[in-house]
């Protein structure tokens, strides 16, 4: 069904993408593959059909639980892989751990030591790979929304990345909503960055064009033999964009209220919360510029320059603001998807954005 609101996973319900399906195909054939795009893209869908699709041994990391997490420690990390291995591995290929220090079995699941006697990532890494090699299987590590990783406090996980990149017969997938908060993470284009100049895929994940979003309404619809005007698709459409999140739970709504006007309301008012709860997080952590940021997104709701939008948030506070710390705020919006900039204006990422700060 086009319109469940979980992430797809079985193939038939993904429309459209078959551009990055067929990349992301080829990036599993070496270490490294990055997937970005807008929250609700269709990132998770595209990566669960792609394991449900193509062979190899799929440890899949759920990382969004941290959006709301100041930091992340260790465990955290070790506890996630420990439950996607649990999930995934069978049980004759979690032996591989037996005997290894910092590694305990309860039943058949294997669990990591965290405290003084940990194991350490690069261990676990080599001992997938072993699997791997056994098998003659690949293994694909999947971060989903890895920029939470950036949060990671007391370790660094690039090291054991990158070991894994040079020697190991791993792949990894990382994922990730805030585009330019990937790229903060792994630092690949910093020549002190232990994941330095390594090649990579990425694939991208744009919203549907206005003729594809038409096409997803339409074929959803049918699926449940509905007929909607082609009136009140364009409305959709127009008032809610291209982002198949969006257009599926609009959709999902339309299913049960069998009203227009009612599922879009519905629709737009989940979305404006659901973005000023994901604004609140983002400002986590960011607490003494909280009202700074709340105004520049006011101030771009529809779309400006650099300097339109500083000379307002300065006459707003009645100071002057530094050029350096005011493009250093504007970036972080941009780099968490929030704004991106288009030539020379900075504007909302989509309609919806535009709504949530109007
Ligand atoms: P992301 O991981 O990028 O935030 P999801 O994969 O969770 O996005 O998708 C958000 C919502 O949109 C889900 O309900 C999902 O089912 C739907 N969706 C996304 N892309 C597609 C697609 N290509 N075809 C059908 N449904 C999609
Ligand atoms: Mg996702």
């Amino acid at each position: 069904m086009l319109f469940n609101p979980k992430p797809k996973e079985d193939p038939k319900d993904l429309f459209d993408r078959e551009k990055e399906i067929e990349k992301l195909r080829f990036g599993i054939n070496y270490p490294m593959t990055l997937l970005l795009g807008i929250r609700r893209s269709g990132k998770s869908s595209l990566v669960k059909v792609l394991m449900k699709e193509e062979k190899g041994i799929w440890l899949y990391l759920d990382l969004r639980k941290f959006e709301s997490s100041a930091y992340i420690s260790y465990k955290d990390i070790i506890q996630e892989l420990e439950k996607s291995i649990n999930t995934s591995l069978p049980e004759r290929l979690k032996k591989v751990f037996a005997g290894v220090k910092g590694v305990n079995f309860v039943g058949v699941n294997v669990i990591f030591n965290w405290g003084k006697e940990r194991i350490k990532l690069a261990q676990i890494l080599d001992k997938l790979s072993e699997i791997a090699e056994k098998e003659g299987e690949r293994i694909i590590i999947i971060f989903d929304e890895s920029q939470e990783l950036r949060k990671l406090k007391g370790v660094n996980l690039l090291y054991p990345i990158a070991y894994a990149f040079d020697n190991l017969k791993v792949r990894f997938i990382f994922t990730g909503s805030e585009i330019g908060m990937v790229y903060d993470f792994l630092k690949l284009d910093k020549p002190d960055s232990p994941l330095y100049g390594r090649a990579y895929t990425e694939v991208n994940v744009p919203p549907f064009s206005k003729e594809t979003s038409l096409e997803f309404l339409r074929k959803g619809f049918e699926e449940f033999k509905i007929k909607v005007e082609e009136r009140e698709l364009e409305d959709a459409v127009n008032t809610l964009g291209g982002i198949p999140g969006w257009l599926t739970y609009y959709g999902f709504n339309y299913i049960q209220e069998k009203d227009h006007e009612k599922a879009l309301n519905k629709t737009v008012e989940t979305a404006i919360s659901l973005i000023k709860k994901e604004f609140n997080n983002f400002l986590k952590g960011r607490e003494g510029a909280k009202e700074r940021y709340k105004t520049i997104m006011t101030v771009y709701k529809n779309g400006c320059k650099w300097k339109e939008a500083k000379i307002a948030l300065e006459a707003k506070e009645g100071v002057r603001i530094d050029d350096k710390r005011f493009t250093q705020l504007l970036n972080n919006l941009v780099k968490a998807s929030f704004l991106i900039k288009e030539g020379e204006i900075y504007k909302p990422t989509d309609v919806l954005i535009e709504k949530a700060f109007s």
